[in-house]
C-alpha cells in the first residue's frame, strides 16, 4: 500500500514529500497509524550520510508514536486501537546471547534499524517514522500508558528517553550520586529529567548561555557553562558519573577531569568526526572509565516508558509540520530548539 512520507533522495538534497510502500500485515506484525515522530540528531546524521552508508531514498524517524490499525493472527499483546510506540530498532536475530538477555541493541548479528536497516521490504532498506504508517514485528512495539493528550511529547522517549535512561540505570545513578549531563539538546534534556527523577544530584553542562535558567527548570541542581574554565574547575574530581550527549567532536579531557576516582563518563553522541585523543594519565591515576552506550533493549525501553509515565516525565517539544523539517535540521545544528522537534504526522497527507 502506498503511503506518504518525507525523505531525502541523496545526501546533499533536502527532504521532500515522497510516496513509499509498506508491507502487508504478516502473522506477528502490528500496523500502526503514526500520530507523531520525533526528530533525532541521528536522523540528520543519516539523511546527510555523515556516518557513510546511507541508502536512498532515506526516510528517517525513530521516535514513533501512534495507534494500532491492524494486527497479524499471531499477535496477542496488541489490539486495534492501542496506543503504541516504536523506537530505533525493528528487528534483530532474537537468538544470540544479547537478544536472549533483552539487549537486542547489541544483537551479535546486527540490529535492524528502523531506518537504513536490512529488510526484504521495498526498496530493500527500512524506512522510518517520517511517514503516515509503519508495519513492525510485535516484539519491537512498545505500549504507551501516558495520557493521550501527551502523545506528541512522549514520542522522543522512544530514542532520547531510552538512550539516556539505559546508561543512567547501568551506572546505578540514584540518591547520593553526583551526575553530570553534557549537551542539553534532545538527549541531554531527557537525561537531566530522568537523572533527577532517579534521585541524583544533577549538574547540566551546556555551551549555550541561554540554556542556563532553562536547564534548572528541567530539574538540574546546578548549571555549568562548559566554555567557562573557572566554572568547570569548581567541580574537579567530584562526579560519580557523566553522561555526554554532545553531537559534535570536542575535547573530552575537561570532562574527564571532573570525574572522581572510580567514576565514569559514558558517551552517547556519535559525531561525524572523531574526538581529539585523550590525556590518559588522569584516568590511570584515578581509575576512571570512559564508556559508550547504545539506545536500550526492548524490555528496558518498556521499563523506561512506564518509569516516565509514573513520574510524569515527557519531552519538551516544538511540534512542526512535515514541510518544516529542513528548517528544523538547520535549527538543530545551531542548538536552537528546546529541546526536541516532533513532526505532526497529520501534516504529511498530500
Ligand atoms: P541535539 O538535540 O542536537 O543535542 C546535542 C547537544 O550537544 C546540543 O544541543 C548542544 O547542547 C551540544 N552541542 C552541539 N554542538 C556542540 C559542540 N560543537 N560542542 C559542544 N556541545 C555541542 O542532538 P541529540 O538528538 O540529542 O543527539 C545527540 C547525539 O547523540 C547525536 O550525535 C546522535 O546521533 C547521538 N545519538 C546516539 C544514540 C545512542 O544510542 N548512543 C541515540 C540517539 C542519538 P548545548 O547547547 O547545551 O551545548
Ligand atoms: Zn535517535
Amino acid at each position: 500500500m502506498a503511503i506518504r512520507a518525507y525523505g531525502a533522495l541523496a545526501a546533499d538534497k533536502p527532504l521532500q514529500a515522497i510516496d513509499i510502500e509498506r508491507r502487508a500485515v504478516g502473522a506477528d506484525d502490528v500496523q500502526i497509524a503514526i500520530a507523531y515522530c520525533g526528530v533525532c540528531h541521528s536522523d540528520l546524521h543519516t539523511a546527510r550520510s555523515e556516518w557513510a552508508g546511507t541508502l536512498y531514498p532515506c526516510v528517517p524517524g525513530h521516535e514513533i508514536v501512534g495507534h494500532v490499525t491492524a494486527v497479524g493472527p499471531a499477535v496477542t499483546k496488541f489490539k486495534v486501537g492501542d496506543t503504541v510506540g516504536v523506537g530505533c530498532m525493528v528487528g534483530s536475530c532474537l537468538t544470540c546471547e544479547a537478544c536472549e538477555e533483552g539487549l537486542e541493541q547489541y544483537c551479535e548479528c546486527g540490529l535492524i534499524g528502523t531506518y537504513n536497516g536490512e529488510t526484504a521490504d521495498a526498496p530493500g532498506h527500512t524506512l522510518g517514522g517520517y511517514s503516515e504508517q509503519i508495519v513492525v514485528k510485535d516484539r519491537f512495539v512498545l505500549k504507551i500508558t501516558h495520557d493521550e493528550s501527551q502523545l506528541a511529547a512522549v514520542a522522543p522517549l522512544l530514542c532520547a528517553g531510552i538512550t539516556t535512561y539505559s546508561p543512567l540505570r547501568h551506572w546505578k545513578v540514584g540518591p547520593g550520586k553526583k551526575v553530570g549531563v553534557v549537551g542539553i539538546g534532545g538527549l541531554g534534556h531527557m537525561g537531566v529529567k530522568i537523572a533527577h527523577a532517579m534521585g541524583a544530584k544533577v549538574v547540566a553542562f551546556t555551551t549555550s548561555e541561554s540554556k542556563r535558567q532553562a536547564a534548572l527548570d528541567l530539574g538540574a541542581d546546578e548549571v555549568v557553562v562548559s566554555r567557562n574554565a573557572d566554572e568547570m574547575a569548581k567541580h574537579a574530581d567530584s562526579f560519580d558519573f557523566i553522561l555526554n550527549t554532545v553531537a559534535a567532536s570536542h575535547d573530552l579531557d575537561p570532562f574527564m577531569d571532573l570525574i572522581k576516582r572510580d567514576g565514569a563518563m559514558c558517551l552517547v553522541g556519535v559525531p561525524e568526526h572523531k574526538h581529539p585523543a585523550l590525556n590518559v594519565a588522569p584516568m590511570i591515576f584515578s581509575r576512571k572509565t570512559l564508556a559508550g552506550s547504545l539506545i536500550g533493549g526492548i524490555p528496558e525501553t518498556q521499563e523506561m516508558l512506564d518509569f516516565c509515565a509514573e513520574h510524569g516525565i515527557v519531552s519538551d517539544i516544538e511540534t512542526i509540520k512535515a514541510d518544516d523539517i529542513n528548517e528544523a535540521y538547520e535549527r538543530m545544528l545551531k542548538s536552537d530548539v528546546k529541546y526536541r522537534f516532533v513532526i505532526d504526522a497529520a501534516t504529511l497527507a498530500a
